[in-house]
């Protein structure tokens, strides 16, 4: 039987992703959304998790797809009302609230799964495996793009817990942590914020992954070409992983890779995961954010309009 699943927040990733992904997997079956703005055609729709769980509805599971803020609450709701939780990135506003969930999940016996899907990208794994055993010297990631291209509007994203330019950054993380052996580690951070807003419009950070330093720019503004590439320079050569893990070169050298199926393998997983009871949750990426937040030089930028 497919697992019932009620899809909540009806924004873009929901549109561009979630629903696709969830239409072709026959694991599951989309039977409602949780959406202030009109929901998805053909489903009942519930104006907030409240609703959907009092309506008696048949529903085992929800995947959030709102902002970070606020999530937490209406992942404990659904959490203590016994479903399975699957979580967007990041998975909640802070460091706090994904552990409080975690064991809101593991006392109630349910699946909770904080998504990174960048990790999902064509090449994530085959750049992890080429690095291991390998000695790293130095690893460079660029993370630029356009703010009013990839998300117009989005206010919420320069809103104290939106992350600002961490929002895209946060999957550079997400991958670097999952393919350098050792624990990326941050030493210093430069945190620009626009005037008029609460959260940093670029970054730079200072890592180490063991001995080996790590750079990182993640830019906003970026108009022209945009770059979500990780460089990693080692004794066998270098690694070029661009395209937000989609593509990889070993010394200029490109290495095939099957389709990009970054939800398709999510919801794979979210699958799996609920059949056993089982979590995946991995705090790594939100902490090195808490970090530099923590860390950071604070910089102001000039005022930031859509
Ligand atoms: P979005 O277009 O702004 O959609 C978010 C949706 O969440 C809204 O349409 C709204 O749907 C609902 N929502 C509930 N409370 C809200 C509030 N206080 N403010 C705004 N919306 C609220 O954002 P998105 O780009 O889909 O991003 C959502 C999450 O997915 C974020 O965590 C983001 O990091 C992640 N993500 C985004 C992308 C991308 O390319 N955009 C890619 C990967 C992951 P209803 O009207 O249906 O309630």
């Amino acid at each position: 039987m497919p697992i019932r699943l009620a899809l909540v927040g009806i924004g873009k990733i929901a549109q561009d992703q979630h629903i696709p992904a969830l239409q072709a997997n026959k694991s599951f079956e989309l039977v409602a959304a949780v959406s202030r703005s009109g929901g998805i055609e053909n489903l009942p729709c519930f104006a907030d998790i409240g609703d959907l769980l009092a309506s008696g509805l048949d529903v085992e599971a929800v995947s959030l797809a709102t902002p970070p803020q606020g999530r937490h609450a209406i992942a404990r709701a659904a959490l203590e009302a016994g479903l399975h939780v699957m979580l967007e990135k990041p998975p909640a506003a802070t460091v706090s609230e994904v552990a409080d969930l975690a064991a809101r999940a593991r006392d109630a016996g349910v699946a909770l799964f904080a998504t990174w899907h960048s990790r999902e990208a064509a090449s994530v794994d085959a750049a992890r495996k080429w690095l291991a055993g390998k000695t790293l010297r130095s690893a460079r990631i660029d993370w630029r793009e356009d703010i009013r291209v990839w998300h117009p509007g989005q206010e919420w994203i320069l809103q104290p817990g939106g992350l600002g330019v961490f929002d895209p950054g946060i999957n550079a993380l997400s991958i670097a942590t999952a393919i350098l052996p050792e624990a990326l580690l941050l030493q210093s951070a430069r945190l620009e914020f626009p005037a008029n807003r609460q959260a940093p419009i670029a970054a730079e950070l200072s890592l180490r992954s063991g001995e080996t330093p790590v750079e990182a720019a993640f830019d906003f503004l970026q108009t022209g070409p945009q770059s979500w590439d990780i460089v990693v320079e080692t004794d066998a050569g270098r690694l070029v992983l661009s395209d937000g893990g989609q593509r990889l070169a070993i010394d200029g050298a490109e290495v095939s890779a099957g389709a990009n199926e970054e939800y398709p393998r999510l919801y794979r997983r979210f699958a799996s995961l609920v059949r056993e009871n089982a979590s995946d949750v991995d705090l790594t990426p939100l902490q090195l954010v808490a970090d530099a937040f923590l860390l950071g030089e604070r910089i102001e930028a000039s005022p930031f309009s859509f």
